[in-house]
């Protein structure tokens, strides 16, 4: 089983691989969260509540991104992983769940993130994940007609 210092890494990996270039606007925490059919990853902005304005500057607001323990199988290609991870990087990049500036409407606008993806050369990562979907689909499919 992965553990949360194999994800933590995974994250470091993929941002400095793909996103180097972004603004990291508040910190950003990964961890693994429960399994969910067709949720895989999310991303969430905690703001510190009960602090006093003045000391907000040391408590600053995290952006937390949750990773379905599904992945955390040793079964699962490291890039699906990479991909979820990747995806939720693209929304905090954009302005969604974190402190950056919102560039779009909604987080899905016009396939935005796989085309970010794309621009980043995370492509093959799209692909991997799309091709592990299909027949993640198609399992659950043949287990509920049973
Ligand atoms: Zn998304």
């Amino acid at each position: 089983m992965r553990s949360e210092k194999w994800l933590s890494d995974q994250l470091e990996l993929v941002l400095s691989k793909y996103f180097s270039n972004i603004k990291i606007s508040n910190p950003i925490e990964i961890k693994w969260g429960r399994e969910a059919k067709y949720r895989f990853g999310s991303i969430r902005l905690i703001k510190p509540k009960g602090i006093k304005l003045l000391s907000r500057r040391s408590y600053p607001q995290k952006s937390v991104i949750t990773i379905t323990s599904m992945f955390r199988s040793e079964g699962i290609s490291e890039k699906v992983v990479n991909y979820t991870i990747c995806h939720e990087l693209c929304h905090y990049a954009h302005g969604f769940s974190s402190a950056n500036k919102k560039l779009f409407r909604h987080p899905h606008h016009g396939g935005v993130v796989n085309r970010e993806l794309t621009e980043r050369g995370a492509g093959d990562l799209i692909g991997e994940f799309k091709k592990w979907l299909k027949t993640y689909r198609s399992e659950i499919l043949k287990n509920s007609r049973r």
